[in-house]
Order: structure tokens, then sequence, then C-alpha cells
């Protein structure tokens, strides 16, 4: 069986053969083939055109790996806010890091430090309460950090406390298991407005069971919230002080107060992911 053939290099239009019978190309001049020893014909090798061909594929590979990235990325930020809504998924995309107009605050500083080391957060399981008045950014920043850690493989999803613990004792099953499944599944959960909810023995109960659920999930959650510390060292009673020692046990406690408010380390009540943020600000650059 003659398979020299199956080595050889094709010829195509307008290539020549040297004397020693080595096809070279006619569009770069360079040899399509090759001796080798013990071989009695010569090989196919790559000629200039053909090394271009293959790093433009690769270049094509890698360029259609980014966009199956970004679609990736996109898909995931949909599911993160899907409760927000079309026009809440639009505004959510826009709450990133790079978006950020004070990335220099130190609660921006912490909140990307915490989002970049987030491989260490869920191994301790360090939660945080943005905490600070209507507008400071609490809520974009816990956005950023959703958006952060999903760009970086993790899962996320961004929920209104008040309306996920309603759904989690619905007397609906499929809402019940749907509040479940947001509550236990992803690796970072965002609990958004604590404490805006209307209080009563039920609604207690129901946040109670949510922010239970996630403690049990044994996953790191963020809160947002207006309350200020003083709130969560003197609740009102037995039921509320059930929830706040539940959060204060699973999150530090990051003031949030707009971006010319400087944080003084004795302000942060709690400080467990030290370690993580350590540097933050030497190290920390605008992204
Ligand atoms: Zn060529």
């Amino acid at each position: 069986m003659d398979i020299s053939g199956f080595f050889r290099a094709k010829e195509k239009e307008g290539d020549l053969r040297s004397e020693e019978g080595i096809l070279i190309c006619g569009v770069c001049g360079e040899p399509k083939e090759r001796r080798i020893d013990g071989v009695d014909f010569p090989v196919v090798t790559l000629c200039e055109c053909d090394r271009r061909a293959l790093e433009e594929r690769g270049a094509a590979d890698r360029e259609q790996e980014k966009i199956q990235e970004r679609i990736r990325v996109k898909e995931a930020v949909g599911r993160c806010f899907c409760e927000l809504g079309p026009d809440g998924v639009r505004k959510a995309e826009n709450m990133t890091f790079k978006k950020d107009r004070w990335p220099d605050s130190r609660q921006s500083v912490y909140c990307r430090r915490y989002a970049d080391g987030f491989g260490d957060v869920l191994r301790e399981n360090v939660g945080l309460v943005l905490y600070g008045p209507v507008g400071s950014g609490k809520t974009f920043l816990a956005s950023c950090v959703c958006s952060r850690v999903i760009e970086k493989g993790y899962t996320a999803r961004f929920l209104n406390l008040g309306a996920l613990a309603q759904k989690s004792v619905s007397i609906k099953e499929t809402e019940r298991e749907e509040a479940r499944e947001a509550i236990m599944t992803p690796d970072l959960i965002v609990l958004d407005d604590l404490g805006v909810e209307r209080r009563s023995e039920y609604m207690d109960e129901a946040v109670y069971t949510v922010v239970n659920a996630r403690y049990m999930a044994n996953k790191p959650a963020i809160f947002t919230t207006n309350l200020r510390t003083s709130d969560f060292e003197n609740p009102k009673d037995e039921r509320q002080k059930r929830i706040y020692s539940r959060i204060v046990g699973m999150c530090d406690f990051v003031p949030v107060n707009g971006p010319d408010r400087r944080i003084g380390e004795h302000n942060i009540k709690k400080n467990r992911i030290g370690k993580i943020l350590k540097g933050a600000e030497q190290n920390s650059t605008t992204e």
C-alpha cells in the first residue's frame, strides 16, 4: 500500500517543484514539504501562508470565546436581577465597579475587594451589612458586587427581602419552592432593604425564615439597610432581636455614607474579613 499520498503536500495551482522534488508554495515561495530521515519521500510542512491561516483561526477562536463569555455574563446578570423586571435588569447591567463614580471611597474599595476575593469570602462565609441613609449607594454597591462575582464565574441573586420573605411563607407551594431555591442555591445573595418591611408577627417570622435559611445554607448574604448599628444593638423586642443577632453573626458591617465620608476603622463594628481586605487601599486600582 502506498501511504505517501497521505503525508505529502496538496499541490495547488501556481505551486512549483524543486529539483529534489519538493513542492514550493506559489504564493509565499516557502517549501510545503521537507525531507526527514528514514522516509523516502518528502512530507508536508507549513509554509508561511499556512502558518498565518492557523494564527488567524486561533485569533478568531479567541474572539469567539470572548463573545461567548460576554453572552454568559449577560445571561447570568439577567438571572441575578430577574425579580426587578426587564427595566431593572437593564439598570442593573450598568451597576458595575467600572461605572462607580467614587471608586476611591472606602466603601467602594471595601466592596471591590470583597468581590475580588470572593473565593475566600465564600470559604470563610462572610456576609456584609451595607448600612447608610437613602441614596448613599448601598444598592449600587451590592449590585456591583453581584456583577463582579458573576464575571468570576460564581452565581448571585439580588432579592428584595420583604418580597422574598412573603414568598417564603406563601400558601402557594410553587412560590415557597421558588423562594427556597433563590435563598439556598446561589453562591451570593443580596437581601435588599432590610427594615423597610411593615412589621408584624407574621412578617418578622417570614424575615427570620429567610435569614435563617441562608444561615443554614452556610453561604454569604449581603444586606442593604437604612438601619443604624444602634438599631442592631438595641432591638425593640425579642422577635427583632432574633433576626438581628442572626445577621450580626453572619456579617461584617460597612457604613455607606456617600462619597465624602471616610470610614474610620473604629466604625467597622466587626471585621472578620480583615485578612482579605488588608491592603485594599494600597493594592486596589480603579477598574
Ligand atoms: Zn505559502
